[in-house]
């Protein structure tokens, strides 16, 4: 697996853009009082998948933004591996929406905010796979702060 930063990147314009639909879906879950993460998939310059974290509302702890945009585009495209596809997502992606990815074999990762508790480099980046290209860091202060204020306004009811 490559990583790499994001201010190597060639497409950093357009992941931006994507990342803003991402933080979209992230304002959504936020909406309903979900922990605001996001997520769309792209495939040749189009949004096939979208989701955003639904743990709460449907009492399921598998419901995180990556997987609910994971079924989006391959009910899309009608197949399950995501060849060509980017994931964007607002937050690192947790131990099980890695896991998750490794199984469709997405060609790109672009995230915003690192998740140090919980971010899957934190347990090894073989969780993905080969040829899985990650970016992070895009918009990343953004996506981060919608979490961080999420949690403080929790705190503080
Ligand atoms: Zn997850």
């Amino acid at each position: 697996m490559k990583y790499i930063n994001f201010e190597d990147a060639g497409d950093a314009v357009s992941d931006e853009i994507y990342m803003r639909e991402a933080l979209k879906e992230a304002q959504k879950a936020l909406e309903q009082d979900e922990v605001p993460i996001g997520a769309v998939i792209v495939c040749n310059g189009k949004i096939i998948g979208r989701g955003h974290n639904l743990t709460e509302r449907l009492n399921d702890v598998t419901a995180h933004a990556e997987m609910q945009a994971f079924t989006a585009a391959a009910n899309y495209l009608g197949g399950k591996y995501l060849l060509d596809c980017t994931l964007y997502v607002t937050i690192e992606p947790c131990v099980m929406c890695a896991g998750a990815a490794y199984w469709t074999q997405i060609t790109r990762i672009v995230f915003g905010a690192i998740d140090k508790k919980r971010g899957f480099s934190g347990f090894g980046r073989d969780l993905l796979h080969p040829k899985t290209t990650v970016i992070s860091g895009v918009l990343g202060n953004e996506c981060a702060a919608l979490v961080t204020s999420f949690f403080r306004n929790k705190r503080n009811k």
